[in-house]
C-alpha cells in the first residue's frame, strides 16, 4: 500500500507492508508490525546498497513475521537507500550521496536527502531503538560482528554491552571515532542521529566483499533474532542471552587501528580476517611498477577488516585493527 509520510500510523494492530511515497519515482518500503505494549524498534538494511546481509535478512523477516510474534512496534526498512539498493551500489546513483553521512545535517533535495529527512523527522522521534545492519560492501570485508558507537571505556559503553553481546556474532566491536580521521566517522550516521535523540543504537559489520555468504546470512538472521528478543519486541525462548554470548569483544578507536597506505597501487594482503598481529608485523604490500610499499602493523591487534578491491589510492585504509577487550583477557 502506498501512503504519504503524513498518514503513517504506527499504532495499527497487525502487520502492514507499506511504500512511503517521498517523491515521484521514490518510495521507501517499510513493514510495520504492531501489537500491544512494548518497545518501538527501527531495523534498517541497505543503508549502503552494496551491503546485502541486512537487505536479505529484513526482507525474509518482513515476509515471515506474524503480528503475534511482536510485543510493541517493529519497523523493518530493508532498503534504506532504495535507489542504491536497486543499483547494488554503496552510494545513491547519480548524485553519489552517502546516506550514512546525511543524518543530523541540513537536508538537500536528492533521494538520499529525502529519505534521511523522512527517517529523521517521522520515524526517529517515535522509536526507542535503531538497529542498522551494515557490512563491508564491495570495498571491504569485515569479521562478522555486532557494533556499537561509544567511547571506551564509558558509562554509555557499559550500558550498551548487553545488547552488543546479545547479537552473539563471532565478534562484538566497540567503535570510537578517531578525531580528524576520514575513516569510519560517526557524524552523519543514522546511529549517531538516534543517539543524539536519546535512542539506543546497535549496528553491525557482517562480512562484505560485495556478496553475502551462507555464514554471513546465518549470523545476520540469528543475531537479529537474538537482539530483538533481548530488546523485548520479538520475544523468543531460544534466543541467546548476553551472558551466554560467544562474541569476542574488541575495541577500534585509536588512530593506529586504521592502517593507511602512502602510495597508490595494487594491494596484496598477507593477513586474513581474525589474524592476531604484533606491532611491526608485515601485513601486505602495495605493488606498483616502480616500488613495493611494505605495510607494517602500526600497533598490535586483531585484523577486523581487509580491503577487497585490488587497486588502492594513497591514503586509503586497507586494513583495520582492533584491541581485544574480552573481559577475561583484560
Ligand atoms: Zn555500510
Amino acid at each position: 500500500m502506498i501512503v504519504s509520510p503524513h498518514h503513517l500510523d504506527l499504532t495499527v494492530t497487525g502487520k502492514q507492508h507499506l511504500d512511503i511515497h517521498l517523491a515521484d519515482g521514490l518510495s521507501l518500503p517499510l513493514t510495520i508490525v504492531h501489537r500491544g505494549q512494548g518497545p518501538a524498534v527501527l531495523v534498517a538494511g541497505g543503508t549502503h546498497g552494496d551491503e546485502f546481509e541486512g537487505q536479505i535478512a529484513l526482507t525474509r523477516l518482513a515476509r515471515t513475521i506474524a503480528a503475534d510474534d511482536v510485543l510493541g512496534t517493529l519497523i523493518l526498512m530493508p532498503f534504506h537507500n532504495v535507489p542504491a539498493c536497486q543499483a547494488g551500489t554503496r552510494l545513491t546513483p547519480g548524485d553519489g550521496c552517502d546516506l550514512n553521512r546525511l543524518y543530523g545535517r541540513p537536508h538537500g533535495s536528492g533521494p538520499a536527502h529525502l529519505i534521511a529527512r523522512f527517517v529523521e523527522t517521522t520515524l526517529l522521534p517515535r522509536i526507542d531503538w535503531v538497529i542498522d545492519l551494515h557490512s563491508g560492501g564491495k570495498a571491504h570485508e569485515f569479521v562478522l560482528s555486532s557494533n556499537v558507537q561509544a567511547r571506551y571505556p564509558s558509562a554509555e559503553c557499559d550500558a550498551m554491552l548487553a545488547p552488543l553481546l546479545a547479537f552473539d556474532a563471532p565478534y562484538a566491536i566497540v567503535f570510537d571515532e578517531v578525531p580528524a580521521s576520514p575513516h569510519m566517522p560517526h557524524g552523519g550516521t543514522l546511529e549517531d542521529a538516534a543517539r543524539a535523540l536519546g535512542k539506543k543504537a546497535i549496528s553491525s559489520e557482517l562480512g562484505g566483499a560485495g556478496r553475502a555468504t551462507p555464514q554471513s546470512l546465518a549470523v545476520a538472521e540469528r543475531g537479529l533474532r537474538n537482539l530483538l528478543s533481548h530488546i523485548g519486541v520479538v520475544p523468543s525462548d531460544d534466543a541467546r542471552r548476553p551472558e551466554q554470548s560467544r562474541s569476542r569483544l574488541l575495541f577500534l578507536g585509536r588512530p593506529e587501528h586504521h592502517v593507511t597506505i602512502a602510495t597508490t597501487g595494487c594491494f596484496a594482503p598477507l593477513v586474513e580476517l581474525g589474524t592476531e598481529v604484533r606491532r611491526g608485523d608485515l601485513l601486505g604490500h602495495i605493488e606498483s611498477r616502480e616500488t613495493a610499499e611494505a605495510i607494517h602493523a602500526p600497533t598490535a591487534g586483531v585484523v577486523i577488516a581487509v580491503a577487497s578491491r585490488g587497486r588502492q589510492q594513497k591514503g586509503n585504509a586497507v586494513i583495520y585493527l582492533a584491541d581485544d577487550i574480552t573481559p577475561e583477557k583484560t
